[in-house]
Order: structure tokens, then C-alpha cells, then sequence
């Protein structure tokens, strides 16, 4: 049994995953998980179950989330161990779903224009939960035979810059980190692999601006790292006082070559990135003397 493996990136129904909160639990105890983060996009609705479900089946559940902020390709947000109870972090989290309502009906239009029967009816009812997102457009696509896989969906109709993508009203970068912070949480950069950026030097800067914003850690073991960028990232880690997570970015048949824990095959998180999390949040001024926290 993998005792010291955890997986802090994981999606369920509540956001765009398959399983439900208590199910990907579950599913993280018998991959032999020590811990697993529930991180869905912009809401905490499935955290009670999760944790409940985490005491049933005896694994540790860290809640969390993940936020989409403005910046050149995908920069996300992992929030962990806010406080899921807060109501200003619901308010905060109800405008990021505000912001992709406003949208989703246009990329359904969008698909009718292109010649696709497809209503904004069926999407929401794909995604079953609060949060409908691109996933849930590429399922029905699937699911009506236009096309063939979810990546076809995403290559083809719903990826940035192709034909029925809408861009969402985004926070920016150091926002969505003061929104996490507020409600006690640990921002942490996601997949920075995903990131639009021309050199080293400009990501290298990009960090320290956002450790200047109050970032905590940075995502450097995920699912399609190369050992050469999780080598890098971890480097930048320590040159910024960042802490290192890692996690599979799992949302089960959304992303069906996705195993929980072990990404592709090679992920392996440790616990003892867990543990200096802990300690982080037990003594949040300890990391980086440069933050600009709020008061
Ligand atoms: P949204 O937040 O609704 O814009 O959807 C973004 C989500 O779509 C991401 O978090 C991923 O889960 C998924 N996604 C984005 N690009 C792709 C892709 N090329 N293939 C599969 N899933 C993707
Ligand atoms: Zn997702
Ligand atoms: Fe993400
Ligand atoms: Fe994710």
C-alpha cells in the first residue's frame, strides 16, 4: 500500500469531475492515498461530504479550491484549507460562477452557429452541479456523436482561441490570491506548465510578482510536468520561500487517462509536501517577508 502518497488536485461533481465528492474520496482510499485535496473550480459546495466521507473512509481530506484568474493562457489558483464556511468567500466564489453564466450561453450560441444542435438546457444538465464548464459542453458534443473524444471537443470547437471559445470577466493573479488569503487559505499557483510565458526570466518575474501579491506555493508535481519541469519548479520554489505541492488535476471520465495519485503513471506526491502545508498554515507569517497579506 502507497502509505506516504497523497494527491492534492482532484475535481468532482461539484465542479466539472464525474465522481461525486464522497466517491473520489473513496476512490483516493483505495488507490492507498494518505491524503487527498478536493479542489473544484470555483465553489466549495462538496467539501462537508468530503471530509465526512474522509472520516468513513479513513484518509485525510484537505479542502480546497481552484480559482481561474486573468493572465495569457490558463493561470489557476489552488486554494487550500480555506475556510469553506465563510460568507465572503461564498459571495466571491457565486461572482466567478456569475462570470461563467454570463458566458456559457454564449459558446452555446456559438456551437449553433457552427451548425451544432445543441441548448444551454442540455449543458446544465450534463453538469448536474453549480458549476458548468467547458467539460460539460465537450460531453454533450461526445454524447451526440459531433464529435469523437472530449480532446477532440476542446481542439476543434472549445479551446482557447477556436471557434465557439468565449473568454470569461476574470479576477487577476493577485485577486484571486487576496480572495484565498481572506478566507484563510494557502494560494498556491496550479499547473504552471499551462502558463503563457516567453522566457524564464518573464515567468521567473511573473513569480516574484505574485509572491510579492502574497502566493504561497507553486503546483511543481502534476500530471504533465516533465521530471525536467518539476526539477525547475521545485528550484523556484526554494529561491522564492515557496512551498512545493503536487497533485493529478483528476476528474474522472472528464479526463479519462488521469488515474488518481499517479496522473499518467510517473506522478508520485509525498506526504511531507502535506506537512510543511501544515506548518505554513500554522504560522502563515513564516514564509515570505516581501507578501503584501492583507491587514
Ligand atoms: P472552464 O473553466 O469552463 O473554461 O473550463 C476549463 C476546464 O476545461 C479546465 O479546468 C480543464 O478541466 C478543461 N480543459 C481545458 N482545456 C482542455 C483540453 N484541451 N482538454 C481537456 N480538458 C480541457
Ligand atoms: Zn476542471
Ligand atoms: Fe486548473
Ligand atoms: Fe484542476
Amino acid at each position: 500500500m502507497d502509505t506516504d502518497f497523497i494527491d492534492l488536485h482532484v475535481h468532482t461533481t461539484a465542479s466539472d469531475g464525474t465522481m461525486t465528492p464522497e466517491q473520489a474520496v473513496f476512490q483516493a482510499a483505495r488507490s492507498g492515498l494518505r491524503a487527498v485535496a478536493i479542489t473544484d473550480h470555483d465553489t466549495v459546495e462538496g467539501l462537508p461530504n468530503a471530509l465526512e466521507a474522509g472520516k468513513r473512509a479513513g484518509i485525510e481530506v484537505v479542502p480546497g479550491v481552484e480559482i481561474g484568474v486573468d493572465y495569457p493562457g490558463e493561470m489557476h489558483i489552488l486554494g487550500y484549507y480555506v475556510d469553506y464556511g465563510s460568507t465572503r468567500l461564498s459571495r466571491d466564489l457565486a461572482e466567478l460562477r456569475e462570470s461563467r453564466n454570463r458566458r456559457n450561453p454564449r459558446m452555446a450560441a456559438k456551437l449553433r452557429e457552427l451548425g451544432f444542435d445543441i441548448t444551454m438546457d442540455e449543458v446544465t444538465r450534463a453538469a448536474g452541479g453549480t458549476v458548468v464548464g467547458r467539460p460539460h459542453f465537450a460531453a454533450v458534443l461526445k454524447q451526440k456523436k459531433y464529435v469523437n473524444s472530449l480532446e477532440e471537443a476542446f481542439d476543434r470547437f472549445l479551446g482557447a482561441g477556436r471557434p465557439a471559445y468565449v473568454k470569461k470577466d476574470k479576477i487577476s493573479p493577485g485577486q484571486g490570491i487576496e480572495m484565498i488569503t481572506s478566507a484563510g487559505g494557502i494560494p498556491v499557483l496550479a499547473h504552471p506548465h499551462y502558463l503563457k510565458v516567453g522566457c524564464r526570466e518573464e515567468f521567473e518575474e511573473l513569480v516574484r510578482g505574485l509572491c510579492r501579491n502574497g502566493l504561497k506555493g507553486i503546483e511543481a508535481y502534476y500530471t504533465t510536468h516533465s521530471a525536467t519541469e518539476t526539477a525547475y519548479f521545485c528550484a523556484l520554489a526554494k529561491t522564492n520561500g515557496l512551498l512545493v505541492t503536487g497533485g493529478s488535476d483528476f476528474h474522472g471520465s472528464n479526463k479519462p487517462d488521469i488515474k488518481m495519485g499517479r496522473g499518467r503513471g510517473d506522478l508520485r506526491v509525498r506526504y511531507e509536501l502535506l506537512s510543511k502545508m501544515k506548518e505554513e498554515k500554522k504560522t502563515p507569517a513564516g514564509g515570505n517577508p516581501d507578501s503584501i497579506l492583507r491587514v
